[in-house]
C-alpha cells in the first residue's frame, strides 16, 4: 500500500459580513500538487479542538486575509488600519499557540507571517503608507494581477528560505498594506523587499516555521521557488506521520 499522503490544515477566511469559511483553491491545489491532502478548517475551534487537531494532523498552513486587531499587539488602532474578523483572530491564534507548542510544521502566508509574529510577541505595520518613510515606495498592493511578480527579495544567506529557493533574490507578488514592524525576539528575517520591508520570517531551531509576506500559491505553476516552498513544508509534515 502506498504511504498515506501528510494531512495538512488550512485555516478558513471570511468575508466581511459573511458566516461561511472560504478559502482560494490556489492553497489546496499547491498543497495537492506538492503531495499533499489539504483539509480546509472550521473558523471557530475550542482549545480541545486544536489538541485533537495538533493529533491528527501533520502541518498547518496559515492563510491570507484581513487585518489582525492592533490590540493584538498592544497598539491602538490607527488611521490606515483595514477591515478584520476577532473570531478568525481568537481562532488563529489559539491554534497557532497549540500547534507551535506541539513543533508542528508550519507555513504562513501573507496574514500568516504576521499572526505568527503577533502570536510570538512582535509588532505590526497597521498600514505601510501611513507609517513608514520609504526613499524607494514599493507599490506592495500590485496594480495588476498577483500571478505575475511586482517586486524582489533579498533572501538572508544561512536562512531556512535560501536553502529551500537556493536564490538570493526573488520575484514575488505583493498583495498587503500592513507588515511586520518589530520581529518577535525568537524570529528571524529570512527575506526583505528594497524598500526595507520585511517580507519572509523564519524560527531557528524549530523544524519548520516560515512565513512569507507575499503569494507563493499564487506563483506555483510560474515560479520554481514557489514550487520549492511547498514542497519543502510538505516534505517536513511527511516526516511527522512517518
Ligand atoms: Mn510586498
Amino acid at each position: 500500500m502506498s504511504q498515506p499522503k501528510p494531512l495538512i490544515g488550512v485555516t478558513a477566511s471570511l468575508a466581511e459580513n459573511q458566516t461561511d469559511p472560504c478559502t482560494s483553491s490556489s492553497y489546496l491545489h499547491a498543497l495537492s500538487e506538492s503531495g499533499a491532502l489539504p483539509l480546509l478548517l472550521p473558523l471557530s475551534l475550542s482549545k480541545q479542538d486544536c489538541i485533537q487537531l495538533c493529533n491528527m494532523l501533520d502541518g498547518f498552513l496559515f492563510t491570507g486575509g484581513p487585518d489582525i486587531h492592533p490590540f493584538s499587539f498592544g497598539e491602538e488602532t490607527l488611521e490606515g488600519c483595514g477591515s478584520l474578523s476577532a473570531l478568525r483572530d481568537r481562532t488563529e491564534l489559539l491554534l497557532f499557540s497549540i500547534a507551535h507548542a506541539r513543533k508542528k510544521p508550519i507555513l504562513a502566508i501573507c496574514r500568516g507571517v504576521q499572526l505568527v509574529n503577533t502570536a510570538l510577541g512582535g509588532t505590526l505595520y497597521q498600514d505601510i503608507r501611513k507609517q513608514t518613510e520609504r526613499t524607494l515606495p514599493i507599490a506592495h498592493r500590485q496594480p495588476y494581477s498577483p500571478s505575475v511578480p511586482s517586486h524582489h527579495v533579498n533572501v538572508t544567506p544561512d536562512s531556512l528560505l535560501y536553502k529551500i529557493t537556493t536564490s538570493e533574490t526573488l520575484e514575488v507578488n505583493s498583495a498587503h498594506h500592513q507588515a511586520v514592524h518589530h520581529p518577535a525576539l525568537s524570529l528571524r528575517v529570512s527575506a526583505a523587499a528594497f524598500d526595507g520591508i520585511i517580507e519572509a520570517l523564519e524560527q531557528p531551531e524549530y523544524p519548520f516555521l516560515l512565513g512569507v509576506q507575499w503569494h507563493p500559491e499564487l506563483l506555483f505553476d510560474s515560479q520554481a521557488h514557489a514550487r520549492a516552498l511547498f514542497s519543502a513544508f510538505v516534505e517536513a509534515a511527511r516526516s511527522e506521520n512517518t
